[in-house]
Formats: structure tokens, C-alpha cells, sequence
């Protein structure tokens, strides 16, 4: 239990980050001086060429200094965005069409790393200014220079290969805590630290194109995905409507943490198990493990556990698996004893570990699949839920229209 006082005076500390809210303006204030000093190089640039009294090196090494110019602006503006996101509040341009890519994963470490590079690639634009001009530079400035240089490359390095093993350390802290088999004990721990957790997601949310981690490639074997489908390559307009952010949302996987459910409901082709699938990939990537099966599939092996007198255990058991993902929910009638498990499935995880379900009918008609226990199941269901209508033609016949017009 945490002591009222303490809480709230780490809250109080917690709240003077905003005291570093003026120094990004100021940097802000800083960027303009950089583009006014642009325009004055350029400026001068075209002035010497109109003028005639140009020459070529002249004209290389005013261009190398605009480059120059440029990149410490995107150097500036790297900081200023990245470090208000990281270290004072989320700007929250998920969604937005010009949100930088290595936004959606910014930390602190992923932050040092792109500086680390920035700064490389600005010392290298010096360095390649004195080769330009190498009658005019000093031996000494020269080897300095590329001492200076290479000093840059190598904290690069170093950053960037010390910020791999950061992450990988605390994605194999959650695999540790979570049991090997599916069928072993349900290790209830393994979900009791949220706290952590959500902050290590934080730390490590999810890169667009994740660096390939053989722990997640593991997660993502074993969790059965019939293919392996990627949010990046989900075409947003095809599905009519959809909306845009609360796909960027859960391509977070926090509504895993957060014990959260997703429905997608739509008709066939609308690129429901593609989604279910990415989803689903995230949350391997994220450090959980995730197990993908279809209604029919889930009905059969739950069938199964309950002839062998062993349901209980093998709900508890299915605890080691934060997200399950039941596809294709209506497409096979099920029976009053599935329609049953189905229903116990659902109460066992309710607000204990999340689900993704697909189907091609909107919850209102689940009485026609799950018959009189479809009202309390779809409660249960969508209380912590995020129902994800698609809508609009079959991805697949529409493929096969084009290839035909063709
Ligand atoms: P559903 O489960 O809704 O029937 P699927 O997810 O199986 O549909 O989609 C059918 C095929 O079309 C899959 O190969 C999927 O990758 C592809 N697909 C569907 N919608 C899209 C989309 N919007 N962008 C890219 N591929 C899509
Ligand atoms: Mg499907």
C-alpha cells in the first residue's frame, strides 16, 4: 500500500517536468535563427553565382554548409520533439500523416541513438568540408578532424549496441517470469506486474519495423498465426470508415496490459484475421505470448479438456497467455455444450487477460451462434472491449477484380 504523503509528493516532482516545457521553445526560437541563417547563405550563394565569381569548389562547400544548416535543424527538431515526448508529455500525433516513424517508439534510449547518428552525419559533412577545401586546411585541423570524427562513430556504436541488449534484457525479465508449456501451472504473477510493465512498454513500444528479437520471433511461432500478417502492410482506406487512430492505438498492444479486449466485426474478406494477426504479432513483439486458434478449433480442444475432466486447469492454464485470438466466431454453428465453453472462456478471462475475437456478425446477432447464453457472454465480452466494425467489399474479390480488368 502506497503512504498518501509519499504519493503525492512524488507526484509534485513528477509534475516540475513541465518546468522544461520553456527550453523546447527556446529551442524552438533557436531553429528560426538556423533557417534565417540558411536563407542568408543561400542568399550569398546565388548572389557569387549570378555574379560570376563562383567557383566550383566555392559553390561545393556553400552547399555543404546549407547541408550543414539543415541537418543541425533536424538535429533541433529531433530534441525538441522527441524530448517533450519522452521527458515531459506525449504530444499525441498517432494517426497524424506526418508523424515521423521513429516517433511512434521514441525513449530515451532510441533518442540518444538518433542524435549519436545525427551528429555523425553533421561531422561528416565537416570533414567532407576540409577534404573540399583541403589546400586551405591544416594537417593539424585535418587529423583532428577525423579523430574527432571517428570519436563520433564510435559512441554511436556503442549507444546503439548498448540499447539493444537494454531492451532485450527487459523483454527476457517478462519471458522469464512466464511459465515454458501452456499446460504447466498458471503462474499468476507473471500478469501482477503492471506497474512495470506498462513501463517497460513505454520504455519499448513497439517500432513499426521491429529489429528482429529471436525471443519475439519465438512468441510469434509458437502462438499457430495461420500467416504472418503486419499492421504496415493493412491498407486503412480499403475498410470504408475505419478509423485510423484506434488502430494506431492498438497497434501498441497496451489494451494487452491493460487486459482489454478487441472485436472485429465485419464480412468476410474485410481483413479481419489480417488485423487479429498483426495485433497479435505486436504483442509477441511487445514480450507477451499470444495463442491464435479459430472458433471451431477452440470449441474442439476445450471439448476436449473438459472429457478429460481437466477445463479448469486448462482455463488456468491458458492464463500464461495474456492474449488469445478466437477467429472466425459465427462462421461454424456451435452446439449448446461449445456455446457453453465458449462462455466459460470468456468469464475466466474477463478482466483478467484479454482476447481478440473475429466474426462476420455484429455482437447484437451472437444469439444466432452462442443461442440463449450470447447476452451475458457479449457483455462480459465488450465491457473492456474495443469494437472494430469493418466494412466495404472483400479485400480478396476485389484483388481478383483488378487483376482482371487488367
Ligand atoms: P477476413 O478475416 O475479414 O475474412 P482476411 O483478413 O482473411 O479477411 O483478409 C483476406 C486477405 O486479404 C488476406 O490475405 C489479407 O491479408 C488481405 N487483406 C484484407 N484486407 C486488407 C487490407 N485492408 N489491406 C491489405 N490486405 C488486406
Ligand atoms: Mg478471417
Amino acid at each position: 500500500m502506497q503512504n498518501p504523503t509519499t504519493t503525492t509528493l512524488g507526484y509534485a516532482l513528477f509534475a516540475t517536468r513541465w518546468l522544461q516545457a520553456p527550453l523546447y521553445f527556446g529551442l524552438v526560437a533557436a531553429q528560426g535563427v538556423y533557417v534565417y541563417k540558411f536563407f542568408k547563405e543561400l542568399w550569398t550563394l546565388i548572389l557569387m553565382c549570378v555574379s560570376g565569381h563562383a567557383t566550383e569548389t566555392y559553390v561545393m562547400l556553400a552547399v555543404l554548409k546549407l547541408v550543414d544548416v539543415v541537418m543541425i535543424a533536424n538535429l533541433l527538431i529531433m530534441v525538441i520533439v522527441g524530448g517533450y515526448e519522452t521527458f515531459v508529455s506525449r504530444i499525441g500525433l498517432q494517426g497524424h500523416r506526418d508523424q515521423p516513424e521513429w516517433l511512434s517508439h521514441v525513449n530515451s534510449n532510441v533518442l540518444k541513438v538518433k542524435l549519436a547518428t545525427a551528429i555523425v552525419g553533421i561531422s561528416s559533412v565537416h570533414l567532407l568540408q576540409m577534404f573540399v577545401d583541403v589546400h586551405h586546411t591544416s594537417r593539424h585541423a585535418l587529423l583532428w578532424g577525423t579523430v574527432i570524427h571517428m570519436a563520433f562513430i564510435a559512441s554511436a556504436a556503442i549507444l546503439a549496441y548498448m540499447s539493444g541488449p537494454m531492451v532485450a534484457h527487459t523483454d527476457r525479465g517478462h519471458a522469464d517470469r512466464a511459465p515454458a508449456a501452456p499446460a504447466q501451472a498458471p503462474d499468476h504473477a507473471s500478469r501482477q506486474h503492471t506497474e512495470p510493465e506498462s513501463e517497460r512498454h513505454r520504455a519499448a513500444a513497439i517500432p513499426p519495423q521491429p529489429a528482429p528479437d529471436t525471443d519475439a520471433e519465438a512468441r510469434i511461432r509458437a502462438a499457430g498465426f495461420p500467416a504472418r500478417k503486419v499492421l504496415e502492410e493493412f491498407d486503412q482506406q480499403h475498410p470504408r470508415g475505419l478509423d485510423r487512430d484506434v488502430l494506431a492505438r492498438l497497434g501498441k498492444a497496451d489494451f494487452v496490459d491493460a487486459r482489454r479486449n478487441v472485436v472485429f466485426v465485419g464480412p468476410p474478406g474485410t481483413g479481419k484475421t489480417h488485423l487479429a494477426v498483426a495485433l497479435g504479432v505486436r504483442a509477441c513483439q511487445a514480450g507477451h505470448r499470444v495463442l491464435f486458434a479459430t472458433a471451431a478449433q477452440w470449441a474442439a480442444r476445450l471439448a476436449g479438456a473438459r472429457a478429460a475432466g481437466r477445463l479448469d486447469a486448462e482455463l488456468a492454464a491458458l492464463d500464461d497467455h495474456p492474449l488469445l485470438i478466437v477467429d472466425e466466431v459465427g462462421y461454424t454453428p456451435l452446439d449448446a455444450a461449445s456455446a457453453g465453453l465458449f462462455f466459460q472462456l470468456v468469464a475466466h478471462r474477463y478482466e483478467r487477460a484479454s482476447l481478440i475475437v473475429t466474426s462476420d456478425r455484429p455482437l447484437g446477432r451472437w444469439d444466432e451462434v452462442f443461442g440463449p447464453s450470447a447476452p451475458a457472454l457479449t457483455d462480459r465480452l465488450a465491457h473492456h472491449a474495443e469494437i472494430v466494425r469493418l466494412d466495404g467489399d472483400s479485400y480478396r474479390t476485389r484483388r481478383a477484380a483488378t487483376a482482371w480488368a487488367d
